[in-house]
């Protein structure tokens, strides 16, 4: 066997479009676009580039963009004044703040400042609880554009046994979520976790996201096993690579998401599709 690609790009490509069409009618109607900040302190290199992605899509789809860089010495105290400033503004629907912040800031702090209905990361307490309680209304981004890629297959997910590797609040914890709200039977593996090579040879449907380049030998996916690769790591030559031996595991996968070109593009799909939805509702 050797698998279908799960084309992120392709997918997260309609998804934007679809959601341009959205901006374009109601703006047509007399409507304000979605209007998304995003803040970034400081000018970490790596978040210089998400933020700049960010900032292109949010212009493509026709939201306006309130995007700020804030000088790294920022205080704490002056960060959540400018949230404070962004929650009471009627023309910005989604604030996000770029992690990681400097080490004089607590994120947990900054996260919870943001009004949950502008939490177009889902990383506030209100949304983890929603969709822990079954109940979501602005999920993570990442975990959720898996969803969306997942629907695409059109394979049914439900009591399929799901084994997600990596339990961060971003990646692993929010996707299991998910995946149990759509009845999947979940496993999570993390750094204490014994006999991982047991549990991935198990899994129907395997998620990973740790960081760590072609942790996941491609023997150990089962013979038709779905594959999401949520793991993004820079080798020395310059190139991308996932936590997944992907030749390997493509040889006996029925699906597979490649890196780069899967999960990643997704994730910034899904924010434009969360900050369209704060401002418009569902
Ligand atoms: P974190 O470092 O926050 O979390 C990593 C997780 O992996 C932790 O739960 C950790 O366990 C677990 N882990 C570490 N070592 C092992 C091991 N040997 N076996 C099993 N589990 C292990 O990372 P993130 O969740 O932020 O990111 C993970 C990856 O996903 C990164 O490559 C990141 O770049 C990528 N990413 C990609 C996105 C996208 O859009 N495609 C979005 C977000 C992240 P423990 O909890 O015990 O510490």
């Amino acid at each position: 066997m050797s698998a279908q690609i799960l084309d992120g790009k392709a997918i997260a490509l309609a998804l934007r479009e679809s959601i341009r069409q959205t901006v374009e009618q109601k703006v047509a109607e007399g409507q304000r676009p979605p209007g998304l900040a995003v803040i970034m302190v400081g000018e970490d290199p790596a978040s210089a580039v998400y933020v700049r992605n960010k900032k292109l899509a949010c212009e493509k789809a026709g939201f306006l963009d309130v995007s700020e860089v804030l000088a790294e010495d920022t205080t704490q105290e002056a960060l959540l004044s400018r949230i404070d400033e962004l929650n009471a503004r009627d023309d910005v629907h989604g604030i996000i703040v770029q992690l990681p912040v400097p080490d004089h800031i607590d994120p947990e702090t900054i996260i919870e400042r943001i009004a949950p209905h502008k939490d177009v990361d889902g990383f506030h307490p209100y949304n983890m609880g929603r969709l822990a309680t079954r109940m979501p209304v602005l999920a993570p981004c990442t975990p959720h554009g898996v969803m969306t890629m997942l629907e695409k297959t059109g394979l049914p997910l439900r009591g399929l046994n799901a084994v997600i590797v990596g339990a961060s609040n971003i990646v692993g914890v929010p996707m299991a979520l998910e995946l149990l709200n759509a009845r999947a039977t979940v496993t999570v593996c993390h750094s204490a976790t014994k006999d991982l090579e047991q549990k991935v040879r198990d899994a129907e449907l395997v998620v990973v996201g740790v960081g760590r380049p072609n942790m996941i030998p491609g023997h150990w996916i089962k013979s038709g096993a779905i594959v999401i690769d949520v793991g993004i790591n820079r080798l020395d030559d310059g190139s991308l690579c996932g936590d997944v031996e992907f030749e390997t595991a493509k040889a006996n996968a029925s699906w597979i998401t490649p890196v780069p070109g899967g999960v990643g593009p997704m994730t910034i799909a899904t924010l434009l599709q969360n900050t369209l939805k704060a401002a418009y509702g569902d």
